[in-house]
């Protein structure tokens, strides 16, 4: 466990916030708050991972609620939102966004807020919805986000098209799963990570059912795990989409972009 730890989930046990819990450090502590703390270094010494234990996680500048209901948002899936954003921003004409496997909702809920659209968040796990529910409320966002429970495009009306479509779907490989931190492996939803034996099959599902809800203006955005971009240009390409490949800061192959007709 890293000293970094230590502050949050001393904030966490004795809700003070993190920047003055250095000026309360000459407070007593209770009996009941030092054994909630030593619970809690326990489990992250056991490998719980940091946000589970304190229940929040930062996302583009927010603090979202967790639970092991859904998968930590990671920071490269800000650069998903920063591409939506910047199209949103240059688009005016597009209206209509989804935000298919919402997880914690972070996605859907940031493009809400800054840019000012509705947003349908979907997700296949009802557990998942509920805290996308709860971080809508407790944002302020709940006017602009509607929640589907939804396996895909399953609960969506055949030929109900969306301008903008954001997903961040399981696309793990089978193979990829042992080497994957053991924080991850044991306290995430492997739901929420595992795409089959190439990490893709869900995408594949997915590609194919965009001619039905992507608007002919419309654009396509989606997270992949490095490696993946090539066959998931070839994915969209075979379903007539034209396809760009992103990298994140790291240099990963992480996002593609995906339109009828512009990119
Ligand atoms: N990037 C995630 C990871 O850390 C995977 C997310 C996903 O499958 N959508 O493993």
């Amino acid at each position: 466990m890293k000293g970094a730890d230590v502050l949050p989930i001393l904030s966490f046990a004795l809700s003070i916030k993190k920047e003055k819990i250095l000026v309360s450090l000459d407070n007593e502590i209770g009996d009941e708050a030092a054994r909630t703390i030593t619970t809690l270094v326990r489990e992250r010494e056991a490998g719980k991972p940091l946000a589970y234990i304190t229940r929040e996680k930062e996302f583009f500048s927010h603090s979202f609620f967790v639970d092991g209901r859904v998968l930590i948002p990671r920071p490269e899936t800000e650069l998903l939102v920063e591409e939506a954003l910047a199209i949103l921003e240059k688009r005016n004409d597009l209206r209509s966004v989804m935000d298919m496997g919402t997880g914690s909702g972070v996605v859907g809920n940031t493009i809400a807020r800054l840019s000012l659209r509705s947003v349908l968040c979907v997700d296949i796990s009802p557990g998942a919805l509920d805290v996308a529910q709860k971080n809508g409320r407790d944002s302020g966002m709940a006017e602009r986000l509607t929640f589907l429970c939804s396996d895909l495009m399953s609960g969506i009306k055949k030929g109900r098209k969306f301008d903008m479509i954001v997903a961040n779907l399981p696309y793990v490989a089978e193979h990829e799963w042992d080497g994957l931190m053991r924080d991850v492996k044991e306290y995430e939803p492997a739901s929420a990570l595992l795409g089959g034996p190439d990490g893709l099959d869900i995408y594949r599902r997915f590609v194919r059912l965009l001619p039905d809800h992507l608007s002919e203006h419309g654009f396509v955005l989606i997270e992949i795990g490095d490696g993946q971009g090539k066959k998931v240009a070839e994915l969209f390409e075979s379903s007539g989409l034209n396809a760009a490949l992103k990298k994140d800061l790291a240099g990963k192959e992480r996002m593609v972009r995906g339109s009828w007709t512009d990119l």
